[in-house]
């Protein structure tokens, strides 16, 4: 079984940046994926905040990461990790197929879009319903289309698809949202966005393909009946932490809990990006605690 110094799981922005660092400070390193390199942001466009992207999409950006990578010599695993267990001195870690052994273990398998679970949302997945305004936005040129969802990743998906869209219907079921300013000031600009405050999507109504949504108002409880060819689910994110042992630390949400240099309850195991507690949500950070953390973790193997 062929020991590593570091195995990274997840090859999202935070994982890639991570093992890159840490393969640059001499560190023999293992990357692990269970889908496909890049993560939330593969199919973003236009990356809002993240200088060091130079203006490259997400998908661009990505590659270049794991490019570097392969150069640094990681080594990268398509394969998703099934279980991290401690042993003597470091960890095993297990996919369907093999087990590797390391001394340190970063998770950084990052999260998902959660759905809403309302009738019609899964029946019309693809049909309609979409979790990626940058895949699908073009497929609705000129028709109304609902997101639904109040934070930064609804609020950019509605400024992209108000660029081709007839109306852009914002649905979210909070007073204010909670998308960053400039995010809800640009959209208020916008004469074809439309925003729901304290408005909840029941039901995505439709026949072959979604032809629209039901909204009730939880102000005061009506009903209504909007049209639109498609519907953008922006709810929230699920984090990925399954794979994390049963004694490390989740928050009511499941994300893990770390201590203030990012390391788990469990010594050598660390948590960095959208999986853990009190990550920001932006690139920039999760790049920066990514190279904070290999350096920990070389720092450890001295
Ligand atoms: C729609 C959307 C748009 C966004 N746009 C921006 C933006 O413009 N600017 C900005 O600063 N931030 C943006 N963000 C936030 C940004 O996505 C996060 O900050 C960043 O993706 C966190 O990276 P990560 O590597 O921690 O996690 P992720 O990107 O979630 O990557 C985790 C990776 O781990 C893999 N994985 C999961 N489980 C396993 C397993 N068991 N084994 C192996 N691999 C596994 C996943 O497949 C994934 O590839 C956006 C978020 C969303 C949802």
């Amino acid at each position: 079984m062929t020991k590593f110094d570091l195995i990274v799981i997840g090859e999202g922005f935070a994982g890639l940046t991570c093992a890159n660092e840490a393969a640059n400070l001499g560190l023999k390193v293992a990357t692990f994926e269970a889908e496909f390199f890049g993560g939330l942001v593969v199919n973003i466009n236009d990356l809002e905040g993240f200088a060091e992207g130079n203006g490259s999409s997400g998908m661009d950006f990505a590659a270049t990461l794991a490019s570097a990578n392969s150069k640094a010599g990681v080594t990268s695993v398509q394969e998703p990790v099934t279980v991290i267990q401690q042993e003597q001195g470091g960890f095993l870690v297990q996919t369907g197929r093999a087990t590797f052994s390391a001394s340190s273990v970063v998770i950084a398998s990052g999260a998902h879009l959660k759905k809403l679970g309302i009738p019609g949302e899964t029946e019309f997945e693809g049909k309609g319903v979409s979790h990626c305004a940058d895949c699908d936005g073009p497929l609705y040129n000129g028709a109304d289309v609902v997101v639904i969802g109040g934070g930064d990743s609804a609020f950019q998906a509605a400024l992209l698809l108000a660029r081709e869209c007839a109306t852009v219907h914002v649905v979210h079921d909070l007073a204010q949202p909670t998308a960053r300013a400039h995010f809800v000031d640009s959209a208020r600009e916008q004469p074809n966005i439309r925003t729901w405050p304290q408005s909840t999507v029941e039901a995505v109504r439709g026949e072959q393909l979604v032809t629209g949504v039901r909204v009730l108002s939880l102000a005061d409880n009506t009903v209504n009946e909007l049209p639109c060819l498609g519907v953008f689910v922006y709810v929230g994110l699920q984090p990925n932490s399954d794979i994390a042992p049963l004694g490390v630390g989740r928050d009511t949400r499941g994300f893990i809990e770390v201590q203030k240099n990012l390391e788990t309850s469990t010594a050598g195991l660390w948590a960095i990006g959208q999986v853990r507690t009190g990550f920001s949500g932006l690139l920039s950070d999760a790049t920066a605690e990514a190279r904070r953390v290999a350096q920990e973790v070389k720092g450890r193997l001295l």
